[in-house]
This record gives C-alpha cells, structure tokens and sequence, in this order.
C-alpha cells in the first residue's frame, strides 16, 4: 500500500509502506473511509517541532474492521468504528476517571494518512456504531475521531454550562468545533475570535454570537466590553502560543475557567500574573475516547455537523496538496479519500 511520510519541512511523499498486520492480540487492522490532516500535523510540518528522521504521518480515522487479533472481544470486522488518536484500554484507573488520552497503556497514533491502519488496544480504543453509515455521515463520524472531541473537552474543561459567556481563541477547525461545543452546552453568548470571513461565516453557523477581529490587548479589550467590563466565565484557548494563551487569561473573569487545547509551543507564563488572574486552568490532550460514543449519537442523529469544517476534499495520494492548502490557510481542514 502506500501511505504518507514527513521527511522534512514542507516535504510530504506519499510513498511506498508495508500493510499494517496484527502484531498484538490486542490489535485491529481497519480499511479507512476517511482520514485527514490536524492542525497539529503543521507543526512538524513548518518544522516548528522538528523531525529526526521520515516520519509516518496520520492520527484522525474511522472506517470498517477488517481483521482483529485473538484476545479482541467487542470489536468485530465488518463493524464500523472510530478512534481516537490515543490509544487507551479504557479499564485502567486514569481511563476510569475519564482521562483515557493520559491511559497507562497509551499509544500515539501516526499512521492514519494511509487506506489501512492498525490500532492497537481496539476494545478500548474504538467504539463501533450499530450499523455501517450512509456516506453523508462519514465526514462528520471523522470529526468525532479528534477535532470534535477536542473542541467538545475545550468546552467541558473552560466549565461551559447554560447561561455561560464565552469566548474561543483560535478560528482554526479545533476553534469553531469548540464553538459548536459551546452552543450544545447551552453557552449563552458565544465570542469567536476570527479575522477570516469563511471562518467567521461558519463560526456563526456553528453558533457565534459574536465576532472579534482584534487580538492582543485589543482583543481583550473587546471581550471585556461584550461582558459587562470584567471578561468571559470561560475562555477556549485553541491555538497554543504565547500571545493567544496571555490573551486566554487576560479575557477570563476572575473565578473563570481556561480550557486550553492548543498544543503549547513556547508558551510560558509568568506564576505572579498567573496568580493574580485568579482562574481556574485545564487543559491537555482531549480525552477523545470519553466522548466518542455521545458525539457519535449526536452526529448519527443529525443534531450537530462538524463535517462542515472540512472545506476541502481531496484523494489520499494528493495529501501534499492537502498539507499545502492547509499550511497557506487556504483550507481550514482537509479530508482525505483513501
Ligand atoms: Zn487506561
């Protein structure tokens, strides 16, 4: 088969690798229907976090089993499933608690830019709907695997509830999920902070209230003028530099929630400041895993579509293109067709 290797910054080749096989009793072998390119797949990409040698690139999937190692109970081929891109055996005691993205036995996934992906730990890993999904579903069922759930834990550890002010840093695709997120939990206002027209359309459609355009110090400025002078009972941080993670903290109230998702890159604060912001703080990588079966639910029943952040489709050997587009912001996230 051929999947898709990084071998450098802003070199993506779609090359040559062998077929995934059962290499546990844990393990399942899926033929994917979908896969796609993160926002976080850019950082090595720009070589922002740079590689030490080609590296297998992918970690967003669902699809159909094809084959499951002997100690596999739950998962069965011919099953449609999705995963998260953290392994986890979901019985441990962190999985218990619901932190399966920090599971005893977690693994990274990161070859899921290719038709056929072995998953390790499947009964833990991936959760299987009750049928095989009408095509219109797929893109929406993928979103589940990562973005969704990532936006949807920004929502739930920010402590979005009815009634909540919120704001969202970052209009990428983890951004306006988050903002989709937002609205499921009955946030009241819903601030997306966006300067690109596309973004700012579907941020609304997603259930934005309001639009800021400023960042920095302006950009907090704004929120405090939308919330009665004294900033949002919950800020999503869904970028992860220094500036959108100060601009994070400086628009939530005092006694606010910070959910912050974006992967810290040269982030650094200052613990004075800090303490005297007087917020609540949580973040990490989203448990995925917690959320799969009640975000599938939501999608299969037609309540939410977070397919719709996927602006651009293309077939899996174009996935250069794919990374290009993204990487110029031409696209907000590419879906790709193995
Ligand atoms: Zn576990």
């Amino acid at each position: 088969m051929q999947g898709t290797m990084l071998y450098g910054p802003r070199d993506i080749r779609f090359e040559d690798r062998p077929e995934p096989t059962i290499t546990k009793s844990t393990d399942a072998i899926i033929r994917l229907s979908a896969t796609c390119i993160c926002g976080s797949d850019l950082w090595p990409y720009r070589g922002i976090q740079p590689i030490a040698q080609p590296t297998p690139m992918g970690h967003e999937y669902c699809g159909i089993v094809e084959d499951v190692g002997r100690e596999v109970k739950n998962i069965k081929p011919g099953q449609f499933v999705v995963g998260s891109f953290a392994t986890s055996d979901n019985t441990c005691v962190i999985c218990k608690d619901g932190y399966q993205s920090s599971c005893v036995h977690r693994e990274f996934m990161s070859t899921a830019q290719a038709p056929l992906l072995r998953v390790p730990l499947a009964d833990g890993t991936l959760v299987a709907t009750s049928d095989l999904p009408p095509k219109e579903l797929i893109p929406s069922l993928l979103a589940t695997s990562d973005v969704l759930g990532t936006g949807w834990f920004a929502a739930y550890a920010a402590n979005v509830k009815p009634g909540s002010k919120v704001a969202v840093v970052g209009d990428g695709a983890v951004g306006l999920l988050a903002v989709l997120s937002a609205k499921q939990m009955g946030a009241e206002r819903i601030i997306a902070m966006s300067r690109h027209a596309s973004r700012q359309k579907l941020a609304r459609e997603f259930g934005a209230t309001d639009i800021v355009t400023e960042r920095g110090d302006q950009g907090v400025a704004r929120i405090r003028e939308l919330t009665n002078g004294i900033g949002a009972d919950s800020v999503l941080e869904c970028v992860g530099t220094q500036e959108s993670t100060i601009q994070a903290i400086n628009s939530t109230r005092p006694g606010g929630y910070i959910g912050y998702l974006g992967v810290p890159h040269g982030v650094s604060l200052d613990g004075e400041k800090l303490f005297f912001a007087h917020v609540h703080l949580h973040g990490g990588p989203a448990p995925v895993r917690r959320y799969l079966p009640k975000l599938i639910e939501l999608v299969w029943d037609g309540k939410i579509k977070p397919g719709k952040v996927f602006d651009l489709t293309l077939p899996l050997a174009q996935v250069a293109e794919g990374y290009r587009a993204m990487d110029e912001r031409r696209a907000i996230k590419t879906l790709l067709r193995p």
